[in-house]
């Protein structure tokens, strides 16, 4: 099957410092955990898809972007009966809270540290963005 149908998303792995460093995860209703992201509406630009996926999704809008990342990733799914190639440009960035309003979209998140959230994470493109997030704040 060929893709007919090409999609754009963006979001970001969000951390938090509270004595420790933490990721946040969110559970999407399919059971898998993931990062904040979503479409990429017309004339929008990927950063500024990324902070109002994150507010819708999880009511944050206080964040610092991390500057020297910016990665993307690329999968197909099927969605009724079309292949659908789909490209999620990730950022990364802190919130200076932990407090999270999630919305219908997901059924749970949760703040782990990095070991936690590289077992929590269902993805392997997702892990490796986290393995080289957590190499960039390590480093700086
Ligand atoms: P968005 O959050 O961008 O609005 P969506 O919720 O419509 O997107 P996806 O999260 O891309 O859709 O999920 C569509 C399908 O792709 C699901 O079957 C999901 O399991 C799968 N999927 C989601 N993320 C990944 C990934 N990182 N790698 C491979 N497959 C994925």
């Amino acid at each position: 099957m060929k893709p007919s149908q090409k999609e754009r998303s963006a979001g970001a792995i969000i951390f938090s410092i509270n004595g420790h460093r933490s990721y946040l995860l969110l559970h999407y209703p399919e059971g898998h955990w993931d990062f904040p992201k979503g479409h990429i509406e017309q004339d929008e630009e990927e950063k500024q898809a990324a902070l109002r996926e994150i507010k819708e999704e999880t009511g944050i809008s206080n964040i610092k972007f991390i500057e020297d990342f910016k990665e993307k990733i690329h999968y197909f799914y099927t969605g009724e009966k079309k292949l659908i190639s789909k490209e999620v440009i990730f950022y990364l960035a802190e919130a200076d809270s932990q407090e999270i309003t999630i919305s219908f979209e997901h059924i749970g998140f949760i703040w782990l540290p990095y070991k936690e959230s590289l077992e929590r994470l269902t993805y392997k493109n997702a892990k490796g963005l986290l393995e080289r997030a957590e190499i960039l704040l390590n480093s700086n």
